[in-house]
């Protein structure tokens, strides 16, 4: 052994017999101090939400990067007290409130207490969902909240499923087992999972409304189709996907000797909260053989909802849906699932590791959620539906999502009789999509003044909308998931809206466009 190896051993043993900072790790020794300290971190929250009185304080990257340029960090606090006072001026300061009723931007649900308080259980037991020897009985919670999902959307016995950071993964899971599935049923290829890619991979398709998410794009890319893969389908006057021009596009494929292979229905987009005609799809999907999956990530909040659940009607015909419960059930992120109506198909995503999850173990009926999932160690998310639907019920969760979706329709109204507003669509779900239109600005002028319009809202903080562009232009974006917010809120930032748009009119770099 050289010299060196021989010094770096005698350190090794050195540190062996030093005190280790161990007091920092959770088990039995230290469940009193977790329990000190947890409270101390939820006493923080408390103050700090105690005390917000608007969504956002309105900083600036600028001004937020400029807090961590002193922040060394191989320089440890030692404690948390100090490190929760630094915390509290990086981050909880300014951060974005999404309970406040004036946040109305993305989809961000304010969350309900069970999902909370099952943070506070599954972080510190931190089961891993991945095999049943690293989770047991939280593998039958996760597998209940799939079966439980799968028997609301009516996909049948033998469906299956898994949960998901999110429901990007659930429409990459959706698009690589269509394309897998497609795959499989090739006379001359051994499957995607072992051969790769069939030759003719360039002709596969993906076909959604031109308003679908953006995650398809993303997944075609992934799954080596690129976004040429992502075919559009036109829309109707209310943002649904056209069934004549998915049919039309479907016969263009034959025509030109593509291979369409998913057909993507969105149950609430993710702008307007339009619904494409699932009855109608899932029957050219039907009579042309083609994967049906229906991107509920938005609209699965409906399953929970009495008055409401027939928007969906269609959902059940799905070979494959995405439901985000941390959009409209109101669960803290992540939490979501995908789902299939066959669970053989999932086999698309399984690989047997001798170390983790051996064949030999899902022959003698193990459950491992490893085999349906992209992912290995994986969250025990499914905890915050269980103790949700356990605590509260489902039909509380639909009733505040309906209380929104009314809100929506009350806004909408109130909205349409306002001279200077434009609105585009009736809302089917529970965003409202408009601009502030006073008379005579050109279209060039009424994009300045939406953006600046936005932008202006976003400093103050007082309000935090959304933005989005509709053929082209700018429009603003309220996303209703608060059942807190009231018809006044809005009108509030309604009035917001007039006061800066006027406020623009009489800004020097208006004046000195014009
Ligand atoms: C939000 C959304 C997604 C993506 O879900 P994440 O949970 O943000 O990954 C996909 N589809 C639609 C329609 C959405 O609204």
């Amino acid at each position: 052994m050289t010299s060196s190896r021989l010094e770096e051993r005698g350190a090794a043993l050195g540190t062996l017999s030093a005190p280790l900072a161990t007091d920092q790790l959770f088990n039995a020794r230290h469940a009193e101090a977790y329990w000190q300290q947890a409270t101390r971190c939820i006493d923080l929250v408390r103050r700090k939400v105690g005390g917000v009185d608007r969504p956002f304080t309105g900083a600036s990257p600028e001004d937020l990067k400029g807090l961590f340029g002193t922040i060394d960090l191989d320089a440890p606090l030692g404690e948390l007290r100090p490190a929760l006072e630094e915390l509290e001026r990086v981050y909880l300061d300014d951060a974005v409130y999404f309970h406040h009723p004036r946040y109305v931007a993305h989809l961000n649900c304010p969350i309900v207490l069970p999902g909370i308080l099952a943070e506070a259980i599954l972080s510190p037991i931190n089961s891993s969902l991945d095999t049943f020897d690293q989770s047991a009985g939280g593998t039958f919670i996760e597998q209940s909240l799939i079966d439980w999902t799968a028997s609301r959307i009516g996909l049948g016995r033998d469906a299956d499923g898994v949960f998901t950071s999110g429901g990007t993964q659930s429409n990459l899971m959706a698009l690589m087992i269509a394309r897998d599935h497609h795959g499989a049923s090739l006379v001359d290829h051994g499957g995607n999972k072992h051969e790769g890619l069939p030759a003719d991979y360039r002709r596969l398709r993906i076909l959604g409304s031109e308003i679908s998410h953006f995650s398809l794009q993303k997944s075609a890319a992934i799954l080596g189709l690129g976004y040429q893969a992502v075919m559009p389908v036109a829309c109707d006057d209310h943002y649904r996907m056209d069934p004549a021009a998915l049919k039309a596009r479907l016969e263009e494929c034959l025509a030109r000797d593509l291979i369409p292979i998913a057909v993507v229905a969105t149950a609430g987009t993710t702008d307007f909260g339009s619904i494409d005609p699932l009855e109608e799809i899932a029957a050219l999907c039907r009579a042309h053989g083609i994967w049906l999956h229906v991107d509920a990530a938005y609209g699965g909040g409906l399953l929970c909802s009495r008055r409401y659940r027939h928007r969906l009607a269609g959902i059940e015909h799905a070979d494959s849906v995405t439901v985000d419960y941390h959009k409209t059930f109101f669960q803290p992120v992540s939490c979501s699932a995908f789902l299939v109506r066959r669970r053989r198909d999932l086999r698309h995503v399984t690989y047997h590791a001798d170390y983790l999850n051996p064949l030999c173990q899902a022959e003698a009926g193990t459950p491992d959620q490893v085999n349906k999932s992209l992912q290995t160690t994986k969250r025990f998310d499914a905890l915050k539906l269980w103790l949700t639907l356990r605590i509260m019920g489902a039909d509380a969760l639909g009733e505040m999502f309906e209380r929104v979706i009314d809100l929506a329709g009350e806004a909408h109204a109130e909205l349409t009789r306002h001279p200077e507003f434009e609105v585009l669509l009736d809302p089917p779900m529970s965003t409202l999509v408009f601009r502030y239109h006073p008379a005579g600005l050109s279209e060039a002028e009424l994009d300045e003044l939406n953006a600046y319009v936005r932008a202006a809202l976003s400093r103050s903080g007082e309000a935090v909308i959304a933005a989005t562009r509709v053929d082209g232009k700018r429009y603003l974006k309220f996303t209703l998931l608060n059942p807190d917010t009231r018809l006044e809120d809005l009108t509030a930032i309604v009035e917001r809206i007039v006061h800066h748009g006027r406020a623009w009119g009489q800004s020097p770099a208006r004046a000195a466009a014009s």
